[in-house]
This record gives C-alpha cells, structure tokens and sequence, in this order.
C-alpha cells in the first residue's frame, strides 16, 4: 500500500499558495512531514483527509483516487486534526461509542468490545468515565487517537498531535504512534524535529509550499555530512561569525550560545566538526530555499 501524490496545487482565496506543486510517495510506517508554522502541512492533510478540495494535481492511494473518490476513502481513513475544537463534558467512553455509531458499528456488544479495547490500547481505560473536557493535553490526544482508530483505518493522519504536551506525555504518546506505524501508511505532522527523528522512516520537509526534501531521515544527514561545525561563542562573537558563515543555529547551552555552521572546509578559528543530525538538516534546508543564490 502506498499514497501517491502528485504536483497538488492550492492557492486560497486571498492569495497564499499553501501547497505549490507538491509532490511525495508515502510507504507503510510513520511518515514525517516536518515544515515550521505556515509551511502548509494541515492543508495537505485536511486535502488528503476529503476536507478540502485541491486546485490541481492528485493523490492516489494504490487504485483509489482520494480527490475524487472521497466516500471510499472515508471508509478507510483516521484523522486526528490539529484543532479538535471544543472538548465535550461527555465522557470517554460515550463518545467513542457514539463515533463508533457514525462508522457503523451498529452492533452494542461488538461496539462495547471495540470501545474497551480503543481505550485499553491508549491507556484510557481508567479515566473512561471522565469527561473529556477534564483531560490533561496528553490524554486529549490520547484519546484523539482512539477515535481515529475506530474503524481500523489503513490510514491515519495525525496532524501536529505532539504539540502541547510535556515531556513525559510526549513519550508515552511515541510509543503509542510507533505501535500503530507497523501496518498502516501513518502520516504524521510536526514542526519539532525531534518527533521526526525518534518516530519516522521516511520523512518530507516542506516549507511556504514547498517540498524541499523527501526520503529517509538518515539519508538527508549523509547529505551533509562532514560540513557541519560546531562552536561555543560569546554573544559578541556571534554577530561577527554571523557575517562570515552561515550559522545553521544557535541554542543556548548555560547560557552561552552554541552553534552551528555549515562549511565544506574547516574554517579554522577553533570551530569543531559535528556529526550532521536532523535539526541541522531541516534548517539549511530552510535556510537554502529562502536565499536559493547562496544555497
Ligand atoms: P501549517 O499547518 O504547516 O502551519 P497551513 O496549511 O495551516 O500550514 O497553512 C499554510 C498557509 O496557508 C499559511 O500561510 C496559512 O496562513 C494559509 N492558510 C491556511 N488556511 C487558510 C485559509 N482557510 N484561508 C486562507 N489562508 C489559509
Ligand atoms: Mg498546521
């Protein structure tokens, strides 16, 4: 099973083109689509999800035509968006039974079994009497998956789900994702490149519509290996250095900025070379398409 997709173009109405000829092949497991805020990766999703109709282009999901044949599509599809909207004060589990009545399941004991077991498999079943307006952000989203699960989709699309939670909560909702990657296409959306990196096989980055990469995470490092450098400077250096090389980022260690730079040289001046990891991947892919005369 794979999802195809092909130059889909969309232009909104006041201008911004959100999806500028993209084109990716989505294999089985967790597929990454990292891009920052803007970048358009909710509406490739709600595009893909049937929500939102494409100006050109197409998405093929092995014979079905996902722009068109939207109703088959449905059948098999999960979807956890980036703004669940209001949470109800229903619970936990009359909600999902009451999702699982939208998708068919008309059954009341096949559909029990099959709530007791959504909510067994994101550790829910403890709070399934809670309201859900009571959840904490990390049970939100938990229980966010178990209604993209109802119906056994062959497709999940979970959009920007790790935003919000602690790091404890992000973790436990890893694994949860990592389970699930084994025999469905899981496409996964997120501006934290860590998400990315602890969860994904294959990966895009996409940036102001734009697909600037696509294909394995470690694939995109090699790219850059042997030219990423890394220094610990003063804040007075690094407006100096700023002028002189590309600075790819800069995070603060104690206090004090660490960066790193891409050069295929060794630029001297006690600058120490780094293994390239996926951070220094997304920014100088950023970084390339917004000054492509340097790139
Ligand atoms: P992301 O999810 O990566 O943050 P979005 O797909 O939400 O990106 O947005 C991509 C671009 O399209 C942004 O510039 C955003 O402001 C714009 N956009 C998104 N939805 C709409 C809309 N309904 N009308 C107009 N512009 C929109
Ligand atoms: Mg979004």
């Amino acid at each position: 099973m794979q999802l195809v997709i092909e130059n889909l173009v969309k232009t909104y109405p006041n201008g911004v083109t959100a999806l500028d000829s993209v084109s990716m092949t989505i294999p089985k497991g967790m597929y990454g689509l990292l891009g920052p805020n803007g970048a358009g990766k909710s509406t490739l999703m709600r595009t893909i999800a049937t929500l939102q109709e494409a100006d050109s282009g197409r998405i093929q999901l092995d014979d079905l035509d996902v722009l068109s044949e939207k109703t088959e599509v449905r059948k098999i599809l999960g979807y956890l968006p980036q703004e669940f909207g209001v949470y109800p004060k229903t619970s936990a589990r009359a909600m999902l039974d009451h999702i699982a009545i939208l998708k068919g399941v008309t059954n009341r004991g096949e559909r029990r079994d099959l709530v007791d077991a959504m909510l067994e498999r994101v550790n829910l079943s403890q709070h399934a009497k809670k309201a859900i307006s009571s959840f904490s952000g990390g049970m939100k989203q938990r229980f966010g998956i178990a209604q993209a699960l109802i119906g056994n989709p062959k497709l999940l699309i979970v959009d920007e789900p790790t935003a919000g939670l602690d790091p404890g909560e992000r973790n436990r909702f890893y694994n949860l994702l990592a389970e699930l990657g084994e025999n469905v296409i899981v496409i996964l959306s997120t501006h934290i490149v860590q998400d990315v990196k602890e969860l994904c096989t294959q990966m895009a980055i996409i940036h102001l519509g734009k697909l600037l990469f696509a294909g394995a995470p470690d694939l995109a490092e090699a790219q850059l290996e042997g030219q990423i450098w890394q220094k610990s400077v003063s804040k007075e250096e690094l407006s100096e250095i700023r002028e002189r090389y590309q600075i790819i980022s800069t995070k603060l260690v104690a206090g004090r900025p660490l960066i790193h730079i891409r050069s295929e040289f060794d630029p001297g001046d006690g600058f120490v070379q780094v293994p390239a990891d996926l951070e220094d991947v997304f920014f100088t892919q950023i970084h390339a398409s917004e000054h492509p005369a340097i790139a």
